[in-house]
């Protein structure tokens, strides 16, 4: 179809990202015969792990379970190096992915969608882009991240800097020279941690902002040689049948129960689950500290205890340990070496939480106490708008105009996690209500709702319907059964990104379902078998 000068591109199903979720949507789309294009404005494939190639980057999940599972190939071809390899590995793999299952084709690299328009006579959606392409297609999939809106413009001031600065999640293909340069780093939530703590021994001077002190947890990495990688891939049935039904879509589980164990015994779990090395310690332990405030003051305690043995200084300790919050109300980073980082010469912590950051000015970082910290590269680690921002930050419009940056500017709502009211046939991953907002092992929670967006639209063609859209009803009663259950948590009674609160003026909510991975699947998969309750087909 030719409109003036436009070139319009018709297709079945538009895929707004290529990343883990956007990749496997395409697969399975494709395979339905479906007309169908994903767009990425990376420079190729692999989503999060395209765009964080920063210094440090690494997985927090078990890489033999972040992999897809739906193929058991495509699976055990792959072997990955160690427990929790680094970015570029985890890129090669995505990469890996990419060629087996001869996606290339129908993926535009470097092409941002710009807006998309829902046109309800026609039932259809116009999705334009930054290079000028215009495509009317029946579905508009948004596998846009969770994590992929970095907050990067935050200081009076950036624009002046004489020296360089990076977002962690917009560091250059090509890398960053650290070498003997005075480098500040912004933020200390999981990135940070990471950066910090592999360029401290690099730099001739690190300077660290640090705000909002984090409960670490201890990673251990082992290598993995042939005899560990036949082993982990001698279980795919066990991970297959097990991962998707946990709590968090990781392949443990919590085993404990508060109630039931002495005060020795509970010492004795956590003192044995945090040898583990991983993120054991926050998904597999005792499930009541999320919301019972006595289990969540023993349990950080117990991790407070850990820090505070490995910090030399009062000083460290103050900024470093959290007293304000709960373990695991906040994303829980694993770091390497990173506290006692802070003992080396060469770097300084600054606590920015009474001072703060005013503003960046040429020589480098200015406090509000006007103190002049003097840097040459300042790194952002300062998060994403997480859940929403990647949607907002476009021009979404669905039935009479209706824009999505204005509907979750004013409360952030959805049915499931898989749609909106108001947006027919616009299908959702990873935004808010679902567990792939946050909590969960992400490649779990991205196959389940790719799988079923997947079936929802084959569902729809063979009704011989042609519009799918969340019910007013549908969504009220979801939002309802969300707030339930994250209210009963103590995460509502947090601040941070897992609420929105990193960004000004979001409107606040927990963003993650708290329910449960498996719980939550169920819930998918009963709408699914039950017609659809919650969503009207047309
Ligand atoms: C540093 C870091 C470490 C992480 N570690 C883990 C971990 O260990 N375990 C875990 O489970 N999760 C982890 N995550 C979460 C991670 O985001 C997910 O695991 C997963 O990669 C998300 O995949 P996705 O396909 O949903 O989104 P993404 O990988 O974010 O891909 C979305 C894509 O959409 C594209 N896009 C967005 N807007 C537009 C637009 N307007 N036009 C065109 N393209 C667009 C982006 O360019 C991006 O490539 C981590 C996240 C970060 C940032």
């Amino acid at each position: 179809m030719t409109s003036g000068t436009e070139h319009t591109l018709e297709l079945d199903a538009v895929i707004l990202g290529a990343g883990v979720a956007g990749l496997y949507q395409l697969h399975q789309l494709r395979q339905q015969g479906l007309r169908v294009r994903a767009f990425d404005k990376a420079g190729d494939v692999g989503g999060t792990w395209w765009w964080n190639r920063y210094p440090g980057a690494r997985f927090d999940s078990e890489a033999y379970i972040y992999q897809y599972l739906f193929d058991e190939d495509l699976y055990k071809d792959w072997s990955w190096s160690e427990k929790f390899p680094g970015q570029p590995e985890i890129e090669r793999w995505m990469q890996y992915v990419t060629d087996r299952l001869d996606l290339r084709r129908d993926i535009q690299f470097s092409t941002a969608i710009t807006s998309a328009h829902y046109d309800e006579d026609r039932g259809r959606w116009t999705i334009r882009t930054d290079r000028g392409d215009v495509v009317d297609a029946q579905f508009f999939v948004s596998c846009a991240g969770m994590l992929s809106a970095p907050m990067e413009n935050l200081f009076e001031g950036q624009d002046s800097f004489r020296g360089e600065i990076h977002h962690t999640s917009r560091w250059p293909v090509g890398g960053v020279e650290l070498a003997a340069r005075r480098v500040g780093v912004v933020g200390i939530g999981a990135t940070g941690i990471q950066v910090i703590q592999t360029i401290a021994d690099e730099v001739a001077h690190l300077t660290v902002f640090a705000r909002t002190p984090q409960y670490v947890l201890p990673m251990k990495s082992p290598a993995y040689g042939p005899e560990e990688q036949a082993a982990y891939k001698a279980r795919f049935d066990e991970l297959k049948a097990t991962i998707p039904h946990t709590f968090s879509g990781f392949e443990y589980d919590f085993l404990h129960v508060w109630a039931e164990c002495s005060p020795e015994q509970r010492r004795a779990v956590l003192e044995e689950i945090y040898e583990d090395g991983s993120l054991k310690l926050w998904l597999a332990s005792f499930g009541e500290m999320f919301f019972l405030q006595n289990v969540s003051d023993e349990v950080s305690e117990f991790v407070r205890e850990k820090m505070r043995a490995r910090l030399k200084d009062q000083h460290l300790i103050d900024i470093l340990v959290p007293t304000d919050y709960g373990f695991g109300t906040h994303r829980v980073p694993l770091e390497r070496n990173y506290l006692e980082v802070y003992h080396q010469p060469n770097v300084e912590l600054v606590g920015v939480r009474d001072n703060p950051i005013a503003r960046i000015v040429p020589e480098g970082i200015e406090l509000a106490d006007g103190t002049v910290h003097e840097l040459d590269v300042i790194v952002l680690a300062t998060g994403f708008d997480a859940g929403t921002g990647s949607l907002t930050r476009i021009d979404v419009r669905g039935r009479d105009g209706r824009s999505l940056t204005d509907d979750w500017g004013r409360d952030i709502r959805t049915m499931m996690g898989l749609q909106v009211h108001g947006y027919p046939n616009m299908l959702t991953t990873a935004v808010p209500l679902a567990p792939s907002a946050a909590l969960c092992n992400m490649t779990t929670c991205l196959q389940q709702q790719t799988e079923w967006i997947s079936d929802v639209i084959r569902h729809v063609r063979e009704q011989g319907g042609s519009t799918i859209e969340a019910t007013k009803e549908g969504e009220d009663a979801w939002v309802a059964h969300h707030e339930e259950t994250a209210g009963a948590t103590l995460i509502a009674n947090t601040t941070g990104w897992y609420l929105g609160s990193n960004v000004p003026g979001k409107p606040r909510r927990v963003l993650s379902y708290t329910g449960g991975v498996g719980t939550y699947r169920q819930k998918c998969d009963d709408v699914a078998q039950n017609g659809y309750p919650g969503f009207a087909i047309r």
